[in-house]
């Protein structure tokens, strides 16, 4: 068995002094496995629910040719290229019927709703719209307004019988819900929801509740990072406030490893603690500890523990309380997601212009909160909130997203574009 450290010293660029943060996200790829375990849940449930298997559809999507446009369906042949065609109406159909009974003849036409099933023997709608009624039960069509085929949507055209609806891996949002419902599917088989502990750790941190004393900070990333693990979601385990103390501390990581799939934990890690967080996690797991090359982040520890059954996994993350937002949504999402067996590609950042300079030292990644605003021309511009001190938590409040100034890039100009991740569908 390698161990983590053996398994990143083949990453290239592996320094676990200044690791860049593209080589976190592949050694994370490396190590998190998709859980194997599947239930089976209505699609009332299945809302973010990561689709463990491919949904073969169960039918053809529509069902049967329909009309596409209220209007008159009818037989494309008989439209003459040149001039109106004049066609006796026999009666109308609407959406909901079985069909339309006999097929209709050369030189007729039906009125049709739309989604109604098309007549035997029709090709083609013409929209009401373009139709003179002659008040005697005929129409006329004038020239040119129809081609034969036109709004007619063809049985299967979505999707055919027996092809794949949806692919495992997917997560499923709304459309893909309303999809599974349009094939008469009531349930559908998911990967199990992760469950992932979550605690705090240091003597100065307060929970809500207790009274403030000198020396002491309330615990916001406890409120945080539950927050973003419930959007995951994942089924979260809150194990609070733990000291300091290695034993308090061996406890806590020994209840997390046997409950849970991960275990994600803030502050301790840094380097030149006065706590003991990083011995005991050695002592309990295979755990590397890194500075990242990113601002804000830097310190973070990945490890396995041994759990009940398989091993659980270990993110110590920073504590302050940018930071330890920062390293979860760049590293720690995406590896639960890959836990929960989604196929999830990296967000897109959008390009803004920056309204300002930014300094910027090549060699880390670093994280701007931005502001997106779009500008008097349209186009999108970037501010950033200001003071970006890794404990800024007010920063995260007033940003929209992330200015990703990238490992080798240097000082920004006014004007010039920039990648910034939207936190709408991140956070
Ligand atoms: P650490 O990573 O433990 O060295 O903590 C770095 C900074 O983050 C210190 O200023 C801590 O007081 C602060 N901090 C640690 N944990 C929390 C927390 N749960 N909530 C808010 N701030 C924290
Ligand atoms: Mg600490």
């Amino acid at each position: 068995m390698k161990t983590l450290e053996q398994i990143a010293a083949e990453l290239q660029g592996y320094d676990p002094h200044a690791l860049p943060a593209d080589t976190v996200g592949a050694f994370l790829e490396r190590l998190v496995q998709p859980l194997a375990q599947t239930e089976t849940v209505s699609l009332a449930q299945a809302l973010d629910r990561v689709l463990a298997r491919d949904v073969l559809s169960p039918m053809d999507v529509p069902p049967h040719d329909n009309a596409a446009m209220d209007g008159y369906a009818l037989r494309g042949a008989d439209l003459r290229p040149a001039e109106p065609t004049r066609l006796r109406v026999l009666g109308a159909c609407y959406a909901g019927q079985q069909g339309w009974g006999a097929p209709v003849p050369p030189g007729a036409c039906v009125r049709i709703m739309t989604g109604a099933v098309m007549p035997a023997g029709c090709d083609t709608v013409v929209p009401v719209e373009f139709v003179a009624d002659g008040g005697d039960g005929t129409i006329t069509v004038p020239a040119g307004v129809v081609r034969p085929g036109d709004h007619r949507r063809l049985r299967g055209e979505d999707l055919a019988a027996g092809r794949p609806a949806l692919h495992a891996g997917q997560r499923l949002g709304p459309a893909a819900l309303g999809l599974l419902a349009s094939l008469g599917l009531p349930e559908v088989t998911v990967t199990r929801r992760a469950r992932v502990a979550y605690f705090s750790t240091g003597d100065e941190v307060l929970s809500l509740g207790e009274p403030w004393r000198p020396g002491a900070i309330y615990d916001s990333n406890r409120h945080t990072l539950t927050a973003l693990l419930r959007r995951l979601g994942v089924e979260v385990l809150d194990l609070g406030v733990v000291r300091d103390d290695p034993a308090a501390l061996e406890a806590a990581l020994r209840q997390a490893a046997a409950q849970a799939d991960a275990v994600v934990t803030s502050g301790g890690v840094s380097m030149g603690e006065a706590d003991h967080t990083k011995a005991v996690m050695r002592r309990l797991g295979d755990v590397v500890f890194w500075r990242i090359a990113m601002r804000p982040g830097r310190p973070m520890a990945v490890g396995q523990l041994e759990g009940q059954g398989r091993a659980t996994l270990l993110f110590g993350l920073p504590g302050n309380p940018v930071a330890a937002m920062v390293t979860f949504l760049m590293f720690v999402r995406p590896a639960l997601l890959r836990l929960m067996g989604a196929q999830a590609a990296a967000p897109i950042p959008l390009r803004a212009r920056s309204a300002e300079p930014m300094r910027k030292k090549p060699g880390r990644t670093e994280y701007q909160r931005g502001i997106v605003t779009r500008a008097a021309d349209g186009s999108l511009q970037v501010r950033t909130t200001g003071q970006q001190g890794s404990g800024v938590l007010r920063s995260m409040v007033e940003a929209n997203g992330l200015i990703v100034l990238h490992h080798d890039q240097g000082d920004v100009a006014p004007g010039d574009e920039v990648d910034v991740l939207m936190f709408e569908g991140l956070i």
